[in-house]
C-alpha cells in the first residue's frame, strides 16, 4: 500500500525561488560594498566597516551572512554553490590584505589591486552562473511530479537517439496514461486528484530502474524512456509495474483506498524512425490498450493500426 497523504511537492521550486530572489539581493549588497572598498582606497577615508579587517570578514558581510545560513537542499547539492562559498572567501582575503595595507599607508602594488577586482569579478559570474542553474532547474521540472517536462523532453530524447545511433545500443520508449483519471477529479475533486497523480508517478519512479527516465507528456500522460533496454527486457519492466500498480491502493488523506490502473503503449526506438514518430507509435499503441479494456501494455509493431 502507498500513501497520497504527502504534500503536493512544491517545496523545493519555492525554495529555489527564494534562492534565486536572495542572489539577487546578494549582488545588489555585495556591489555596494565593493563601491565602499574603492572609496576608502580612492579617497583614503577610514573603512567604514572594520568587520572587513577581520579574518572571518566572508562571515560577517550582508552576502556572507545569508550564504552561510543556507541549509536548503536547493543549494548544497550544486558545485556551483561551494564554488561561490569558495570565491566569496579567497575575495574578502585580498580585500582584507589591501585594506590593511591601505590603512597603515603602505603603497598596494598593482598585482595585488588587480587580483582582488579580478577575484571580485570572478565571485559575481559565479553567483550569476548559480543563479543560472537554479532556474534551469525550475525549467525543466514538472512542478507537480518533479518528473521532467515536455520542453526539455525532446532535446533529452534526441540525445538518446543520437547515441544510440552511435552505439547500436537499444532503447526502449513508453507511453502511460492513468485510467478513468477524470472519474477520480469528479469523486475526490482536484486537489486530490492531484495528490493521486503525483503518488502514482512516485510509485512508477520506484518501479522503474534509476538510469530510466520519466517525463510527464501532458495531463495525466508520462513518457517512460528505457535506455539499452530490448524489447523483452522492457516488457517485463512495464508489465511489472502495470500489474503492481493494479494491486497497490492509493490511501487517500480520509483513509479510503482507491485503485489506480494505467495503460501503456511501448516502442522499440530504431534508427531509420525518426523520434516524433516513435512517439506516434508508443501513443498509437498506448491508444490501442485502452480499446483492449485499459490496465494493459501494447507493443507497437509495423501493421498494428486496428484498435481491436
Ligand atoms: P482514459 O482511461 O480514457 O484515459 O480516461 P481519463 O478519464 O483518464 O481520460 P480523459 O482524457 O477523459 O481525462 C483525463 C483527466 O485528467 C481530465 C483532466 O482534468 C485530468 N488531469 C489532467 N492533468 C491533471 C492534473 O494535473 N491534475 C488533476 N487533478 N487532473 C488532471
Ligand atoms: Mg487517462
Ligand atoms: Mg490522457
Amino acid at each position: 500500500m502507498y500513501s497520497s497523504s504527502s504534500h503536493i511537492d512544491t517545496h523545493n521550486t519555492h525554495d529555489v525561488f527564494r534562492s534565486i530572489r536572495a542572489l539577487d539581493t546578494g549582488i545588489a549588497n555585495h556591489e555596494s560594498w565593493y563601491n565602499e572598498v574603492h572609496q576608502s582606497l580612492i579617497c583614503g577615508s577610514s573603512h567604514s566597516s572594520s568587520d572587513d579587517l577581520r579574518e572571518d570578514a566572508h562571515c560577517c558581510c550582508k552576502f556572507g551572512k545569508w550564504l552561510y545560513s543556507q541549509e536548503t537542499d536547493a543549494l548544497k547539492p550544486l558545485d556551483t554553490f561551494h564554488s561561490v562559498v569558495d570565491k566569496h572567501q579567497q575575495m574578502h582575503a585580498l580585500a582584507r590584505e589591501i585594506l590593511i595595507k591601505s590603512g597603515s599607508k603602505e603603497s598596494i602594488v598593482e598585482k595585488e589591486y588587480r587580483d582582488f577586482t579580478s577575484r571580485a569579478m570572478d565571485f559575481k559570474l559565479n553567483v550569476r552562473n548559480l543563479q543560472y542553474k537554479l532556474m534551469s532547474q525550475v525549467c525543466v521540472v514538472d512542478h507537480l511530479t518533479g518528473t521532467w517536462n515536455r520542453h526539455v523532453m525532446y532535446s533529452k530524447l534526441h540525445q538518446e537517439k543520437e547515441r544510440q545511433a552511435r552505439t547500436g545500443h537499444p532503447c526502449t520508449i513508453c507511453m502511460m496514461d492513468i485510467d478513468h483519471f477524470k472519474q477520480v477529479n469528479d469523486n475526490h475533486g482536484h486537489i486530490i486528484g492531484d495528490q493521486v497523480l503525483k503518488t502514482v508517478v512516485d510509485y512508477c519512479r520506484t518501479s522503474l530502474r534509476k538510469y530510466d527516465s520519466i517525463y510527464r507528456y501532458g495531463g495525466e500522460e508520462f513518457l517512460f524512456c528505457l535506455p539499452d533496454t530490448e524489447h523483452e527486457e522492457a516488457s517485463a519492466v512495464i508489465e511489472r509495474l502495470c500489474t503492481s500498480l493494479s494491486k497497490h491502493p492509493v490511501t487517500l488523506p480520509n483513509g479510503d483506498d482507491l485503485f489506480v490502473t494505467a495503460s501503456f503503449g511501448m516502442v522499440s526506438m530504431q534508427k531509420d524512425i525518426s523520434l516524433e514518430d516513435s512517439i506516434q507509435a508508443a501513443d498509437h499503441a498506448l491508444l490501442c490498450a485502452k480499446a483492449q479494456g485499459r490496465n494493459r501494455v501494447c507493443y507497437w509493431e509495423d501493421g498494428l493500426t486496428s484498435f481491436e
